[in-house]
């Protein structure tokens, strides 16, 4: 392959800094863009995760960046309701959650870089101009705004993302929103930008459209309207993935090949699916990969063991459809369960995780933590009994409190596994200190400033504002008590490293009372730290049949290969099953990992 010559005066074309990187490098970076057109929720997350698990499946090295349009830095301060979970990185990084799809399905660990949102990209350049770095020139969002963003992107593609420390070669990047948002347009320039300074065989367009059904008809009319918005902001679809109820009809696609100028056999249906591993295994059936690979003149390579592949994710769907173990049911008690959002996506994948490797199926009972207080308490709490395992989440803020610390409660004097993530071990001390240790006032400095117990404390955090001040990302977590869980299901490690997102921690002043009482803990952030100063990781009670909590937040890093251990104790202590942990802890789960 050789670079073609571009000339850098031309109005057109970006000026030369981009070609010149891309010839630097032996092997050109190719770039997979993911638009969407009709409507939001089409899957555009899914649509290049699953393409960027294939990629990585025939052997290439692939990172992902998501664009989002809106004016937040980050995600941080956005609520779960309106935006689904905030996914934290191992830089700390406050992310949308498509990141957490990206990592968990291309085996990659990304960095809030991989996050561009226009407020991030604002930010500096407003910081740039009061330092002077444009002096005498007007900044505007051709080309400044647009070079900003190219160039940002060029940036984070010299990040290694994969374990073998080397760059990636194909960088997938979804533009978030709909093609013909106001709020896009510079994205979309910026991408055109991109697209028409490196060679054609470097970039590749995958457009996501919805097509919706009429009188038994899919129609193509708005997918059309799309791709010619995208037309006129300068870009063409190299592929069309259609979403729809059913599969694309032999005809639609026929007439979308004629209409919106993709081959047809670039036209890939993408027909709801019952499991989200099946869309990988649609995509290939339907020749993306192939196609894909031809456009982007990229050789095939031999398949890698360590990460999934269209065989794997096949398995995936058949344990998930067919399990050999019974059903086990499970009560979510969360703050954030109503309403339909993605409050906790990263834990339901995670717990698909542990269904996949303990073969299992599960039945949600979803219960709002506010049932369990007042009028329906008694009724609610039958209900927790009637479960095989009590999960709680994380939060924040004092509604719905008292619920989860009646969730602890039955969970504890019932003998029902119990599994608690941050806010579900805040409570679970909470419980502990008011009806073990007999403090009826016991209570987290975020709920009750006044409490003469105040067994979960702030931590050091600036308070004077409020992005970005937790304590977040991976840390490093001490396992202090060998012969507990956490010492069986990390197979002996001795430090792991798990992401975080709090503001609170437990008060080592009373965890003496703790331990006296029967509750122990097993993890702590620093053991040479003394009890004032340490920060409790995991607390256990082992006289009780599973109840494990931690700090931090372990759905994070887990991944269909490497389901998170805390999870997958919970569930097969759920499941009454025996679970044979790995003799040696996965080298990503150790500092440094990846
Ligand atoms: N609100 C608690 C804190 O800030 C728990 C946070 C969480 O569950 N992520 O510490």
């Amino acid at each position: 392959m050789t670079d073609r010559k571009i000339s850098s005066g031309s109005a057109y074309y970006m000026p030369s800094p981009i070609i010149h990187r891309q010839s630097e490098t032996t092997a050109r970076l190719k770039f997979v863009v993911v638009t969407g057109g009709v409507c939001s929720s089409l899957g555009k997350g899914i649509t290049t995760s699953a393409t960027g698990a294939l990629l990585r499946a025939a052997g290439y090295r692939v990172c992902s960046i998501k664009i989002d349009p809106y004016i937040n830095v980050d995600a941080g301060l956005m609520s779960p309701y309106e935006h689904g979970e905030v996914y934290v990185l191992a830089d700390g990084g406050e992310a949308d959650l498509d990141l957490g799809n990206y990592e968990r399905w291309m085996s990659v660990q990304l960095n809030r870089d991989h996050n561009i949102t226009t407020g991030k990209v604002y930010q500096k350049l407003i910081a740039k101009e009061r330092a002077g770095g444009f002096l005498g020139k007007t900044v505007q969002l051709v080309p400044h705004f647009t070079n900003e963003v190219v160039d940002h992107i060029l940036k984070v593609c010299e990040a290694p993302v994969c374990s073998s420390g080397k760059g990636p070669e194909v960088c997938m990047i979804e533009l978030g929103g709909t093609v013909g948002d106001m709020e896009s347009q510079g994205f979309i320039e910026a991408l055109r930008r991109l697209r028409y300074s490196i060679l054609p065989e470097d970039f590749c367009l995958l457009h996501t459209t919805y097509l919706p059904v009429f009188g038994g008809t899919q129609k193509t009319k708005p997918t059309q309207h799309s791709c010619r918005s995208l037309l006129a902001q300068g870009l063409t679809p190299d592929f069309l993935i259609c979403r729809s109820e059913e599969p694309l009809h032999a005809e639609i696609r026929e007439k979308l090949g004629n209409q919106c100028g993709v081959s047809a056999k670039d036209i890939i249906g993408a027909p709801n699916v019952d499991c989200l591993y099946q869309i990988p295994v649609e995509f290939a059936n339907q020749g993306l990969m192939v196609r894909l690979l031809h456009k982007l003149q990229l050789p095939s390579r031999v398949p890698p063991m360590d990460v999934p592949n269209y065989e794997t994710f096949k398995s995936f769907v058949s344990v998930l459809r067919n399990p050999a173990n019974p059903t086990i049911r499970i009560a979510f008690v969360g703050k954030y369960v109503t309403g339909g959002g993605d409050a906790y996506f990263s834990v339901l994948q995670c717990f698909e995780h542990c269904q996949i490797a303990l073969a299992i199926k599960l039945d949600i009972l979803y219960m709002e933590s506010e049932t369990l207080e007042g009028a329906s308490a008694e009724e609610a709490v039958e209900a927790l009994k009637a479960c095989d395992g009590i999960f709680v989440p994380g939060g924040f803020g004092v509604r719905g409190i008292e619920g989860k610390v009646k969730a602890v409660e039955t969970a504890r004097k019932y003998n029902i596994p119990y599994f608690g993530v941050c806010l579900g071990m805040q409570v679970a001390l909470i419980e502990f200190a008011r009806h073990e240790l007999g403090w009826a006032d016991a209570n987290s400095e975020e709920f009750d400033a006044t409490s003469s117990r105040q067994v979960v404390r702030i931590m050091d955090c600036d308070r004077n504002q409020m992005g970005a001040n937790m304590h977040l990302g991976a840390r490093d977590v001490h396992i202090i008590a060998p012969e507990s869980k956490m010492g069986t299901i990390y197979s002996g490690a001795a430090v792991v490293s798990e992401r975080h997102r709090h503001r609170y921690e437990v008060n080592g002043t009373y965890l003496e009372d703790f331990r006296k009482a029967g509750m122990i803990v097993s993890a702590v952030s620093d053991p040479t730290q003394g009890a004032d100063q340490l920060r409790v990781e995991a607390i256990e009670i082992p006289s009780h049949a599973h109840f494990l909590a931690v700090q931090y937040h372990p759905e994070f890093i887990s991944n269909p290969l490497d389901p998170s251990p805390p999870f997958v104790s919970f569930f097969a202590a759920a499941a009454k099953k025996k679970f044979n942990w790995p003799h040696e802890c996965h080298p990503r789960r150790l500092p440094g990992g990846m």
